[in-house]
């Protein structure tokens, strides 16, 4: 249905990452738009003309960042409109803007800058608030390609004012919406595997989205009211949660943090933590909660042996038998931390992030969760596999996530 190519010598050189790319997909698969191919190109009239003619075969949609400048590599504008034998004429709009936006920033336009004011005819023309290249739309037939500038912050901008609206009217049926589910605790194939027949499903659809240390299903449907679509929205979501409801956390961008530190400010749950493995980024995370002052106690980062007995007394004894790795330490440092801030819930964390550090067995990836609360101490085992840095992440999320399992088991 659509594609997206983007021009730039620096993207095919491998000096800049092809954000536009990704960002666009998203709105578009948001938009329920089906993207099919990403190309990217160099500033190469032959090649790009090329591409262009390839796409026009096999999409309705076009959409092209970059090469919209004023000077002689930036050859979009030139060789759509030569594919399409289309004519370029001077729109004088364009030319007015253009020179506003020199005298507003108090510079002298350059001769070039007028190229940018000749467009395709019948084109209509995007304006650009932040830069001076206008964006191109240009329709022939069931064929539409988009034309937006290179800079992100421009061809967002744009997207977001104009190229929205415009693709709802031409290409969406009725309304799209969309509503992402969370889940944690449960791989991705795991998860696909419980719901596969969810993933066949037309309207609405249902997308596996993987993220660190989580999974997502956005569920997205079309129709002609909001109450259809979402009543067919919650439908889905309800027989998802049948079947995972217990790993589901929150919905859309909301992370697990803040989700925990909402049910722990609402019930009045005070907590501390003790970090060994992680750094200090479970109380980072937390802390990123707004009103989390009023139930977070205390925080103490234990890294070494010393420090755990010394800051939490965790008994030597259990260093030396058991090692620092290990279910018996991870829920002393719940315990200590507890006893020492005096909250209903402790939570300590222990693990091996890596790269170094593994062994048979306990490997690289290797995390103990100690919780105390009330008159329970439980510890969770769990095994991680990435970087470093990975195993940090997704050994901080599931440290909050047995949070969230004791204050919903605790509940029932
Ligand atoms: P202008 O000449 O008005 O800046 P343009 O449409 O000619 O706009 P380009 O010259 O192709 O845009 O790109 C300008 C800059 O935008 C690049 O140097 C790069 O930093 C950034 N850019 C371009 N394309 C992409 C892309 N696909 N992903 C991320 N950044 C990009």
């Amino acid at each position: 249905m659509a594609e997206i190519i983007c021009v730039g010598t620096e993207l095919v050189l491998g000096q800049i990452l092809n954000t536009n790319a990704q960002w666009l997909s998203r709105r578009l698969s948001e938009l329920g738009i089906d993207v099919y191919y990403h190309t990217a190109v160099g500033d190469n009239v032959n090649r790009f003309k090329e591409i262009v003619t390839n796409s026009l075969n096999r999409s309705d949609l076009i959409i092209t960042t970059g090469g919209l400048g004023p000077t002689q590599d930036d050859l979009t504008k030139e060789t759509v409109a030569e594919v399409l034998q289309l004519r370029l004429v001077l729109n004088p709009e364009i030319l007015k803007n253009i020179k506003c936006f020199f005298s507003r920033i108090d510079k002298k336009m350059s001769h070039n800058n007028e190229k940018q004011a000749y467009i395709p005819e019948g084109a209509q023309v995007l304006p650009n608030d932040m830069g001076t290249a206008p964006g191109i739309i240009v329709e022939k037939g069931q064929k539409t390609i988009i034309m937006l500038p290179g800079p992100p912050h421009e061809m967002k901008n744009m997207f977001k004012k104009h190229v929205i609206p415009y693709l709802k009217q031409r290409f969406a049926e009725g309304l799209i919406k969309s509503k992402v589910l969370n889940f944690i605790g449960i791989g991705e194939s795991d998860l696909e595997l419980k719901v596969k027949d969810f993933l066949q499903l037309k309207n609405p659809t249902v997308a596996p989205l993987a993220k660190k240390g989580e999974v997502s299903l956005r569920i997205t449907a079309k129709g002609k009211t909001l109450k259809e679509v979402e009543e067919a929205i919650d439908k889905v979501e309800k027989g998802i949660l049948s079947i995972v409801g217990k790993y589901h956390y929150g919905y859309d961008d909301e992370p697990i943090e803040s989700v925990v530190g909402k049910q722990l400010i609402a019930n009045n749950i005070t907590f501390a933590v003790a970090e060994s493995c992680t750094g200090g980024l479970i109380c980072n995370k937390f802390t990123d909660v707004p009103g989390i002052s009023k139930v977070f106690k205390e925080g103490i980062v234990a890294y070494s042996n010393e420090a755990k007995t010394k800051l939490l007394n965790v008994p030597q004894e259990l260093l030396v038998n058991y090692g620092a790795v290990s279910s018996q330490v991870a829920t002393a440092m719940a315990v200590g931390v507890r006893e020492l801030a005096q909250t209903h819930i402790g939570l300590g964390v222990t693990g091996i992030a890596g790269p170094y550090g593994g062994s048979k067995t306990k490997p690289v990836g290797l995390v103990y969760i100690g919780l105390s609360a009330g008159n329970t101490i439980q510890c969770k085992k769990i095994q991680l596999h990435g970087s470093r840095k990975d195993i940090k992440e997704r050994a901080a999320k599931y440290a909050i996530n047995v949070i969230r399992e004791y204050i919903k088991n605790s509940k029932n």
